[in-house]
């Protein structure tokens, strides 16, 4: 920092042991400018669309100036990143606004992000940049909109004070808007709030800053109690042990259903650190998360994992691991034997809402069959061969109408060439295969690894990398002689085949009903629910945010609007998918 720091200053970075909160000011921004505004988030606020157009409006809502009753501090916390024990982290760049208690009772947390230096920025400034913002904002939105709980983002407010986070190789630093939004949410209270309690790590020597504290650990966890699960409060309160533990095990159940919720929609999250998980089950942080196009299982969103620890398929086992960490930080008023056999929940309750989730997806719903699952992953790895996309491979299967309807036949055939032609091209197969990494430092592992296996392990995380790397590498050397017209001939095949058998099992379906067409219609009706037609895929927030660098906020409004009814419309079966249009998902990401 090349700040000098006044001791007097509230906001100045420090270790803070035995609080929770540290009292903070927003720090005020030049010119702000409102970008965009959600007004069903703001809704929940009961503010009506008529502020919006104040003057004052992004005066208060880029922290200028403070809405009365405003009492805004920054919430100390802890975590877990990429599996080590970080110890104080957070929160650098958020600070705590108030709550408002809305016209139907309702209690909703409001706070800033990118408002500037807290106590706990560390060596950072607690800016957020108009890219990592605009991403924030309408992904916040688009998850809260497709039926997934989440934090929500309420306005987006740029402003001509500027930060450099990148500097172009001629050492021209680059300048960018600071820019502020609005959070809301029942609470922020993350598994790495109650880390500030953590003993000192074997492994990193780290322990949080209120270690020993368990008075403030007991006060925290009641108070989380009492106001976020109050049922519980209300049943178990003489027997303390026991309502933390029943909070426990309601936090992994919440944790479990959420991740099902992510995996079926294609979403990741790409920082799934314990001080990215909500304490009430909510999406938290958007960072560097995607939406997947194609249909990888070890698609990655963040440019930095290298070794795949938060890829899509890895995200339930991750989500379970944190809980665990949960129950380690709040030991000294639970010992974690009595938490820990709870975790088989988080298996038990993923596995009951991940079925019923793909059961609605492909309108299964009149029976429920064991061979069920078999026709989930042959569908999943079709689509993995083919390289199809995953949100319109769904969409597009409401349109097969059940085996015993009179359009059967036509239908049918049109959906195959659709299937066939959104699946990807062999370029785009050879390009998702390419490595990464140096040959010759390929060359080089390989060899080492021949004469010295244990030698890799010894470099960790960069030897997953490594593993993934040969695994491309193999795949490539498969693809190496294939025409695109083969690949088409095969993708045809591979989707004939898996039609036939979802076929079969959709003639089941129909049987024992009456109104045939009725009971299509319904499950026509709840697939349609249940696979969006519009995601915020990656080249349309990039859209949105070249548009809004240039001054132009009509298409971030524009997608914004779009968002809010994912799951209406017609998915144009005659049209191939965009999804090829998708970039780099780095390009844009500011932790
Ligand atoms: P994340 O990996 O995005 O969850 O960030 C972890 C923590 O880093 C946050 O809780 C913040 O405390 C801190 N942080 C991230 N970005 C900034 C920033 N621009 N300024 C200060 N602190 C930050
Ligand atoms: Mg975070
Ligand atoms: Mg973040």
């Amino acid at each position: 920092r090349s700040l000098p720091i006044d001791p007097s200053d509230e906001n100045r970075p420090r270790q803070v042991a035995g609080a929770c909160f540290s009292k903070v000011k927003p720090m005020p921004v030049e010119n702000p400018k409102l970008v965009a505004v959600s007004s069903t988030a703001m809704g929940i606020l009961d503010l009506p669309e008529s502020e919006f157009e104040r003057k004052e409006f992004a005066e208060y809502f880029s922290g200028n100036k403070l809405l009365p009753g405003c009492d805004p501090a920054a919430h100390c916390y802890c975590g877990h990143q990429f599996g080590y024990f970080s110890g104080q982290l957070g929160d650098g760049a958020t600070m705590y606004l108030g709550e408002v208690v809305n016209q139907k009772k309702e209690r909703w947390e409001i706070q800033f992000k990118g408002a500037g230096l807290t106590p706990y920025s560390r060596s950072a400034d607690g800016r957020k940049v108009l890219r990592s913002s605009i991403r924030e904002f309408l992904c916040s939105e688009a998850i809260h909109h497709l039926g997934i709980p989440t934090t929500r983002a309420g306005t987006c407010v740029t402003s001509d004070s500027r930060v450099v986070r990148d500097i172009f190789y001629d050492g021209h630093p680059i300048q960018e808007r600071c820019t502020i939004i609005l959070r809301i949410a029942p609470t922020f209270l993350r598994f790495g709030s109650f880390e500030i309690f953590k003993p000192v790590d074997s492994q990193t020597g780290r322990g949080g800053p209120s270690i020993g504290r368990k008075d403030i650990l007991i006060q925290m966890l009641d108070y989380t109690v009492q106001t976020f699960y109050p049922q519980i409060w209300e049943e178990f309160s003489d027997d303390k042990m026991k309502m933390y533990i029943e909070m426990y095990k309601e936090i992994i159940k919440l944790t479990a259903r959420l991740v099902a919720d992510w995996q079926a929609v294609g979403w990741c999250h790409g920082v799934l650190n314990t001080d990215n998980m909500s304490i009430v089950g909510l999406t938290i942080d958007y960072g560097p998360y995607g939406f997947m196009d194609r249909y990888d299982p070890n698609f990655i969103c963040n440019g930095s994992d290298d070794g795949g620890r938060y890829s899509y398929k890895n995200q339930p086992e991750i989500c379970k691991w944190n809980c665990m960490k949960l129950g380690e930080a709040i030991q000294e008023a639970v010992p974690v034997d009595q938490t820990k056999p709870f975790l088989s929940l988080f298996d038990e309750e993923f596995s009951k809402c991940y079925k019923d989730k793909m059961r609605k997806k492909l309108g299964l719903l009149n029976k429920d069959l064991p061979e069920d699952q078999e026709l989930v992953e042959a569908l999943f790895s079709t689509m993995e061969e083919t390289g199809s996309d995953f949100t319109n491979t769904f969409r597009c299967l409401s349109s097969l109408p059940l085996p015993q309807c009179e359009d059967y036949e036509s239908k049918k055939a049109e959906i195959l060439s659709y299937l066939v032609s959104q699946s990807c091209t062999i370029e785009e197969l050879r390009k998702a295969n390419r490595s990464t990494m140096d040959p010759r430092q390929m060359q080089m592992l390989m060899m080492l690894m021949q004469t010295n296996p244990d030698l890799l392990s010894i470099l960790g995380r960069r030897f997953e990398a490594f593993e993934k790397e040969l695994e491309k590498m193999e795949k490539l050397n498969e693809l190496k002689d294939v025409t695109q017209e083969q690949k088409t001939s095969k993708d045809r095949e591979l989707w004939e085949k898996w039609i036939k058998k979802y076929s079969d099992r959709l003639k089941l379906e129909a049987e024992g009903q009456d109104d045939i067409l009725l009971t299509n219609q319904n499950r026509v009706k709840i697939m349609n629910q249940n696979n969006p037609r519009i995601i915020l895929r990656n080249y349309i927030a990039q859209n949105a945010i070249d548009a809004a660098e240039k001054g132009d906020y009509s298409e971030i409004r524009r997608v914004l609007k779009l968002l809010e009814t994912p799951y209406s419309g017609e998915l144009d079966i005659r049209e191939p998918s965009s999804s090829s249009n998708s970039c780099d998902i780095n390009q844009s990401y500011d932790s």
